[in-house]
């Protein structure tokens, strides 16, 4: 039996690995270190390398979903895949719809992130009921951004609907950074 990570190395930053498209030297580095250490991690890591394919098939397959870093962002756009992208700032109502060939939807949630280092998004649907949580989600710099991804496939398939995103500092108590609603209509508005 494998022993369980108690620090897993989040997918999306599994997946920048993979790519080689980590940021900065020091990441890649404290991933390695992680990996040679940790099976459960690089386990997970070559599950992800033996699907032998592209990172254009992963996204069509709804396999990058939640966080992604802007570096897989931009390696997915330079990839091809058809990125639709949403930029919202804090107390921002944004329509969103997802057009046809749209392989993922990615909200682009800037806040002022100074002296934070990291944060909670929660998703609330229709009626306030909650829609998910991402906690842990690291952050920098004073205009940084949280980059939230659904596969477009999913995306086609909700009704219209109200969705509000809150970021806010991770671990009690949490205090409030940003709140944005993206207001989603079902049907693809003629471009
Ligand atoms: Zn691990």
């Amino acid at each position: 039996m494998m022993p369980k990570c108690q620090a897993r190395i989040p997918d999306a930053t599994l997946l920048d690995y993979w790519a080689r498209d980590l940021a900065d030297g020091d990441e890649t580095e404290r991933v390695e270190e992680h990996l040679f250490a940790c099976a459960d991690c690089s386990s997970r890591l070559h599950q992800l390398a033996a699907l032998g394919t592209g990172l254009a098939t992963l996204v069509r397959q709804g396999r990058v979903s939640g966080i992604v870093s802007r570096a897989l962002l931009n390696r997915m756009q330079r990839d091809g895949i058809h990125v639709r992208l949403y930029l919202l700032v804090p107390g921002e109502t944004v329509p969103c719809a997802v057009f046809p060939g749209d392989d993922l939807v990615v909200a682009a949630l800037r806040a002022e992130f100074s002296g934070v280092a990291a944060v909670t998004l929660s998703v609330t649907g229709p009626g306030d009921s909650p829609n998910g949580e991402i906690d842990d989600v690291p952050v920098s710099g004073p205009a940084g951004e949280v980059l939230w991804a659904t596969p477009a496939a999913v995306v086609r398939q909700m009704p219209s609907m109200r969705l509000e995103l809150t970021l806010a500092t991770a671990g009690a108590p949490h205090a409030e950074l940003g709140r944005y609603v993206l207001e989603h209509s079902a049907s693809t508005p003629p471009s």
